[in-house]
């Protein structure tokens, strides 16, 4: 199956249970103070949840272009590295406002994977809210008997409060979860170690693709609960997740939702994915990071020096980094990649083969700009180097300033230097990067929920990141 032919199929799918097909809300975000970027499916559908509107359908389905780049989730630090967290993705998902609950969520999940997608039961888990005694929370024993009706029980896993509780934030909505969980390693290998043992551990092949959310519970300002006069239910599926297992690979980049950006970036650089882990990498974070740019823009949001505008920007940096140091493409060519992107995407989402000629042109200059600046930076650096011959350290401030002034990726200044037999002061730098950071720090605190409610006069602000070799640094979000 496609994976145009699998996104068609749920959607599909939830039309004949009589749910409305709802377009994806944009990826950026104008009218939220809360959140610059939808990063779930629930987020165009807030204000339902939350009592401010009524819903004109109960049942909806949809698929949700998502970022990750965040808050509660930022995968920025996982993307290229392992193969199942992306920047951009879709998220599958289905609705119930005040209508069905958990029955109907779990028998519909389970006939759409195992029935029509097909997915052997053997290969999948699911869990449940194990309860938690100091919350008072009891087990999500309900949900554990509608998934005995098709799955053995030994396959029923409970998870803790943090996997399997949603919360809204310090108030609001919130009410247990359960997922499934896909094992698609191969014969032998789960022979060796029983699945179960490896769901949410990070294992590659063992991976969470359906998150349902039994909307139950208020919590009150106090911290305790009230039963909601009306349950919902919110689900999230993973699109990319999902054509990987249907598509019988192991990786999403793998899959036809990435395989035609790949090939032309394998084109441009000549370089054969798969063959250099550091490489492959670069690749991946390229061909994800592309989509990110381009759905942004798309939806309105150039990359700019402050807000959405700047972390759009950095992710492009970002993407242009990886391709300048581990493919050594030394000119613009990520904009080449959106033709291909248009093919893929763009008769389920037009915005992206209208805006073709905009969106190329933006990220073209961007290059343009970003690569002159690596250039400046390598010309001082070296001038640098050359007036102090007999440093050793190349200091922390001198980097630093690079970096903050000059835009110049401090990675890069600690490669140059090694190539050249030094080192970098990193305290000093670190040090630097402290006092940046004090210079603008706010007195409270970022909370870890899907929704923050800010204060008046804040907002959030990308602070940037920094990438070290493989190893990239970020400093997230802050409030200012
Ligand atoms: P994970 O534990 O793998 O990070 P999650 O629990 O953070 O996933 P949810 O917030 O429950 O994810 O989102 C619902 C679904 O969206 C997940 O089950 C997964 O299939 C998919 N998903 C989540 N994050 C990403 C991502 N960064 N890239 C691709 N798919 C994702
Ligand atoms: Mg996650
Ligand atoms: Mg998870
Ligand atoms: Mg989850």
């Amino acid at each position: 199956m496609t994976s145009k032919q699998i996104r068609q199929k749920f959607l599909e799918f939830f039309q004949s249970k009589q749910h409305t097909i709802v377009p994806s809300a944009p990826i950026v975000l104008k009218d939220d103070p809360t959140l610059m970027f939808s990063n779930s499916g629930m987020t165009q559908f807030k204000n339902f949840f939350l009592g401010y509107k009524d819903p004109e359908n109960k049942r909806v389905a949809d698929t949700q272009k998502c970022l990750r780049v965040s808050g509660k989730h930022n995968d920025l630090d996982d993307v290229g590295k392992d193969t199942y967290h992306h920047t951009m993705f879709e998220m599958l998902g289905n609705w119930s406002f005040g209508d069905y609950f958990k029955k109907e969520a779990i028998a519909w999940a389970w006939e759409l994977l195992t029935e029509v997608y097909k997915i052997p039961k053997e290969y999948l888990y699911v869990t449940i809210f194990e309860g938690d005694d100091k919350e008072g929370l009891i087990r999500d024993s309900e949900a554990f008997n509608y998934w005995k009706e098709h799955i053995s029980e030994d396959r029923i896993l409970l998870g803790n409060k943090k996997d399997n509780f949603w919360e809204m934030g310090d108030t609001g909505p919130c009410g247990p979860s359960s997922e499934i969980h896909v094992d698609i390693r191969s014969k032998e290998e789960k022979e060796k170690i029983d699945g179960k043992t490896l769901v949410n551990k990070d294992h590659p092949q063992v991976i969470e693709i359906w998150n349902l959310v039994f909307m139950e519970f208020l919590r009150k300002a106090d911290g305790s609960l009230d039963k909601l006069p009306k349950q919902n239910v919110d689900t999230g599926m993973g699109f990319e997740r999902l054509c990987m297992v249907l598509q019988g690979k192991t990786s999403n980049y793998d899959t036809d939702v990435f395989t035609p950006l790949i090939q032309k970036i394998e084109s441009i650089s000549g370089y054969i994915y798969g063959n250099n882990a550091e490489k492959d990498i670069a690749i991946r974070v390229i061909v994800d990071h592309i989509r990110a740019i381009a759905f942004s823009i798309a939806d309105g949001q150039l990359p700019s020096n402050s807000g959405a505008g700047y972390v759009i920007r950095r992710i492009l940096r970002r993407a242009i980094g990886y391709a300048f140091r581990f493919l050594e493409v030394k000119d613009p060519i990520l904009y080449t990649l959106i033709p291909v992107l248009k093919e893929q995407m763009g008769e389920f989402f037009p915005e992206i083969e209208k805006q073709e000629h905009l969106i190329k042109e933006v990220i073209k200059e961007e290059e343009t700009n970003f690569l002159k600046t690596i250039d400046q930076g390598l010309v001082r650096l070296s001038n640098f180097m050359k007036s102090h011959k007999d440093l050793k350290i190349i200091p922390g401030d001198v980097i630093f300033e690079l970096y903050d002034t000059y835009g110049f990726p401090s990675d890069l200044s600690r490669i140059i230097a090694e190539e050249k037999g030094l080192t970098v002061d990193e305290q000093g730098f670190i040090s630097e990067m402290k006092k940046q950071k004090q210079r603008s720090k706010s007195a409270s605190t970022f909370k870890n929920y899907d929704w923050v409610v800010l204060e008046e006069d804040q907002q959030e602000e990308f602070v940037g990141y920094d990438f070290i070799k493989t190893q990239i640094k970020i400093t997230q979000y802050r409030k200012v």
